[in-house]
């Protein structure tokens, strides 16, 4: 079961929005979980997604980073600190991506509660990319390993034996989901090879605003050209600006991508300078959909991702329509309600 915060207008609210639940038959709110229950906070949204699969109706998953917000600049409000010390297991991206929420994680949690970095523990710091964005001399890795399957398998397997260990009473339960999320992830991972391989090799370019594709695009036989989002994620200068649209020209990209989270009219600007399609859907961690929607989930927005990407760079993205992209547990309603 998932609950998602909403941090709407009210500084120091927790909204907790209803949420599903195949287990509560006692009529109280879904928010008060069985006694024993184990309960596990995330941070992003694609990794809430593949938290609950796991879960199912067994623990309860509370997201904290409400979609649609930027993730790297997120504060969370005083009143999480209550929410996390009510867990047993905080999942985090790390890589530095979620630090005030991770600082103030470290201080709240309880005894005993484990704090997980799926990030941090999947690559090494040889593995770390600096690029656009995230320069070396910033300090900050770029933290978008979750567009490459194979690493979100990870996320999928750290968070499993998480799961595991701390609530041995569920272990079946919470592997039987894991092994159907992995196989659904290890399809997506297949078909995603299949239709980059559409694409005319002249075209496998990526020029997007939010620079999250570092760790997709060598698996699928991609460049990144540019990601147009300074570090600071302000607006890029003008010449920043007037030096990508030299190389967008020079390289003959097809089409840039800018996100639904970081809308900039630079983009268009690029766009009518260079012949350059604009497409501005891509996503980077709000899923599509609304909540129950089969496409809302991790496997879902990479799916999503594809269908937007793939026809505008010259491909065909029709093979992605064999991924399964729902939450893999069948034994209750699908989560409710995710703060939009
Ligand atoms: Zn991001």
């Amino acid at each position: 079961m998932v609950r998602l915060l909403a941090i709407a207008g009210l500084p120091l609210a927790l909204v907790l929005v209803s949420a599903c639940s195949g287990s509560d038959d006692n009529g109280t709110s879904p928010s008060a979980a069985p006694a024993g229950t184990l309960k596990v906070i995330t941070t992003v949204a694609p990794i809430t997604s593949i938290a609950e699969n796991i879960a199912g109706t067994k623990a309860q998953v509370t997201g904290l980073i409400p979609e649609g917000q930027d993730s790297h600049t997120f504060e969370p409000p005083p009143s999480a600190a209550k929410v996390l010390s009510d867990a047993d297991l905080i999942v985090v991206n790390g890589l530095k991506l979620e630090e005030p929420t991770l600082e103030m994680a470290q201080a709240n949690k309880k005894s005993g509660a484990v704090i997980l970095e799926v990030g941090t523990e999947t690559i090494t710091p040889e593995q770390y990319k600096y690029d656009f964005s995230f320069p070396e001399s910033g300090g900050k890795p770029n933290p978008h390993l979750w567009p490459n399957p194979q690493l979100t398998e990870n996320y999928a397997k750290l968070v499993h034996k998480q799961m595991v260990k701390l609530d041995p009473t569920d272990a079946s339960y919470y592997d039987a989901n894991y092994a159907k999320l992995k196989t659904n992830l290890e399809k997506l991972d297949q078909q995603m090879k299949a239709v980059t391989q559409t694409v005319p090799e002249q075209n496998r370019k990526l020029v997007t605003y939010h620079d999250s594709w570092a760790y997709w695009a060598p698996l699928y036989g991609f460049t990144v050209i540019g990601a147009i989002q300074p570090a600071d994620f302000a607006e890029p200068s003008a010449s920043e600006v007037a030096s990508l649209i030299d190389q967008i020209k020079e390289e003959k990209v097809p089409a840039i991508f800018g996100s639904e989270v970081f809308p900039s009219d630079i983009l268009q600007q690029i766009a009518d300078e260079t012949g350059a399609t604009y497409v501005d859907k891509l996503r980077d961690d709000d899923l599509p959909g609304a909540p129950g929607d089969e496409l809302h989930s991790y496997i879902g927005l990479m799916v999503e991702n594809m269908r937007i990407m793939i026809p505008a760079l010259g491909g065909d993205a029709s093979a992605i329509n064999t991924v399964d992209t729902k939450l893999v547990f069948t034994d209750g309603p699908s989560p409710a309600d995710y703060p939009q």
